[in-house]
């Protein structure tokens, strides 16, 4: 429970992870695994779609370099960014519930989260760029089709503009 004690800056054990769905060990390491923001499993299915699709894309990366923030997805030309958003840590409608525990630490890192998540979306509309936000709960190929879609429209948008 290292990486989660060093996340929280405060004692956080297994108790206090959410409980219900997220009380199995595989939950747990799905949550640990989310806390590392990157290739997580949802992403890596999401990605292997996309690629199947012949979509070529970056990972990982700054859309908006001057912003420290970073998408799962990005088609730099296209000006997409893709964001598979963990259903605990962004507070899913369906399936985010509160922490039996520590709710005074969870209540406010999940508001804070989703504040962030619409300041980012507000900076890349701001930028020009389109945003898919998916759930991690969504089929990774409803969601890459989501993706195409978009992609492909901002290359229509791009063609019809010259
Ligand atoms: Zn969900």
């Amino acid at each position: 429970m290292v990486a989660l004690v060093e996340m929280a800056g405060t004692e956080i054990t297994l108790q206090h992870l959410p409980a219900g769905p997220w009380a199995s060990s595989a939950a747990v390491r799905n949550v640990m695994r989310a806390n590392r923001k990157r290739d997580t499993a949802p992403e890596l299915a999401v990605r292997r779609r996309l690629h199947a699709l012949g979509l070529r894309y970056r990972v990982n990366c700054r859309p908006l370099p001057d912003k420290r923030w970073t998408a799962d997805v990005v088609f730099t030309r296209a000006r997409v960014a893709v964001f598979i958003d963990g259903c605990f840590w962004h507070g899913c409608p369906a399936h985010f519930s509160q922490p039996r525990t520590n709710t005074s630490y969870w209540g406010p890192k999940i508001a804070r989260n989703q504040t962030r998540d619409a300041q980012v979306d507000a900076a890349l509309a701001d930028a020009g760029w389109a945003v898919v936000r998916a759930w991690e709960h969504e089929p990774a190929s409803d969601v890459a089709e989501r993706v195409a879609t978009v992609v492909s429209a901002r290359r229509q948008e791009a063609l019809g503009a010259r």
